[in-house]
């Protein structure tokens, strides 16, 4: 008796596992995608106001694409035929530069490559993909904890709702940041140290960050003819921006200035109180009555960031050098976006990370 072909193993539905699960089954190539959550997305996530991922949501992840810079997500947001719309910047911009001034107003200049959002929220584009797959394909709750390889593959250690059980792939594509790679997977035989090293050194794009967002009834900032775009030196958040949803939904968000360790010694309910008063001395007293807010600190997700990415480690930079080298360079191929050689860390990297790992795969297959 024949046993049947391993499959691909791909740890993580963020969108580089996903994608790379596209082509892969485009190619008739079998691929079973391991999440360690309860969700697809990774850092991709769109959430309703309880914070409940939700199909019409506000972005706690990724807001943008640049569809003139990356041709290459212009073409996917297409191929799945989801609706995009232009980042709101019609109207004034605010600028916060002392604690002791009020906030100028300037006349907004339109951006060079316009940023624009997905109606529904990023997950849309992981959702399109994720509902084209077979129905077995993603398994979520499970996380790889080991790589052990074997004569003809790999066998993959999971842990799955508590219980620990084997998968045997002939290769796997870890899509996700290197750094948390080298922090949660261990390998039999060892990682080479100079690819190890490489893995830990590469910063996860946007890890050490955290958004704020609040949610209101109705646009009011567009009454006094602003954009709901601010930038301030006083904090704690220094970048501003409308986040109103396609369906209409009016919220701004924030990016949240204060380092990680400072917000895990402030706590939520502090850093809320802060970001509210912000928001009302830069947008006047109806600012202060949110129907809801959202934070989202992704330093503290242990499922993309680790201990080193509590300090800003600056832009992932593109690095021909080899991901994997020695005896685990023929059945591992890493796949996350910081490891693309175009646009590494943002979604355009996803892309191209996955489009270069399922190439990989797919070479090999046919050898
Ligand atoms: C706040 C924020 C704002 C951003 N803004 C933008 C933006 O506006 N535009 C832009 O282009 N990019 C932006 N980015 C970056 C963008 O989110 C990423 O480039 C992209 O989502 C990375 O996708 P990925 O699949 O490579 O990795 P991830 O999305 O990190 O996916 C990795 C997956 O692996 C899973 N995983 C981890 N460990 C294990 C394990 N042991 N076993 C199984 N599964 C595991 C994770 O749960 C996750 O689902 C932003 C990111 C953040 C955090």
């Amino acid at each position: 008796m024949t046993s049947a072909p391993r499959p691909i193993v791909i740890i993580g539905a963020g969108l580089a596992g996903l994608y790379t699960a596209r082509l892969l089954h485009a190619a008739n190539i079998p691929c079973v995608v391991l999440e360690v959550r309860d969700r697809i997305g990774g850092r991709i996530l769109s959430v309703d106001a309880h914070g409940t991922p939700s199909a019409d949501g506000f972005d706690l992840g990724p807001s943008w694409f640049w569809p003139q810079a990356q041709p290459v997500m212009a073409e996917l947001v297409q191929e799945l035929g989801l609706d995009v719309f232009p980042q709101a910047s019609d109207g004034d911009v605010l600028f916060e530069r002392m604690s002791r001034e009020g906030p100028q107003r300037f006349q907004s200049y339109p951006q060079e490559a316009r940023s624009f959002r997905l109606a529904g929220g990023t997950a849309a584009l992981v959702h399109a993909i994720a509902d084209a797959l077979p129905a077995d394909c993603i398994q979520l709750n499970s996380r790889v904890t080991q790589l052990a390889l074997e004569a003809d593959g790999v066998a993959v250690h999971v842990v799955r709702n508590g219980d620990a059980i084997t998968m045997r792939a002939s290769h796997v594509v870890a899509a996700l940041p290197p750094r948390l790679l080298a922090h949660a997977v261990t390998f039999s035989p060892a990682i080479d140290e100079v690819a190890r090293s490489k893995w830990s050194s590469t910063p996860t794009w946007m890890a050490p960050h955290a958004k704020f967002f609040a949610l209101y009834e109705r646009a009011f900032w567009a009454d006094a003819g602003l954009s709901g775009t601010a930038q301030s030196m006083v904090g704690p958040m220094p970048e501003i921006h409308d986040a109103t949803t396609a369906s209409g939904q009016a919220a701004l968000f924030g990016f949240v200035g204060v380092g990680a360790a400072q917000r895990a010694a402030m706590g939520d309910a502090a850093l809320t109180n802060a970001c509210m008063a912000q928001l009302i001395r830069l947008f006047g007293p109806e600012a202060g009555k949110p129907r809801a807010t959202l934070l989202k600190d992704w330093a503290a997700d242990d499922c993309t960031a680790t201990g080193e990415d509590r300090v800003p480690g600056g832009h992932p930079m593109p690095d021909p050098a080899p991901w994997v080298t020695g005896e685990w360079a023929d059945r591992l191929i890493l796949g996350g976006s910081e490891t693309s050689t175009s646009e590494p860390g943002y979604l355009a990297g996803a892309v191209t990370a996955a489009e270069s790992a399922a190439r990989r795969v797919i070479l090999s297959a046919n050898r």
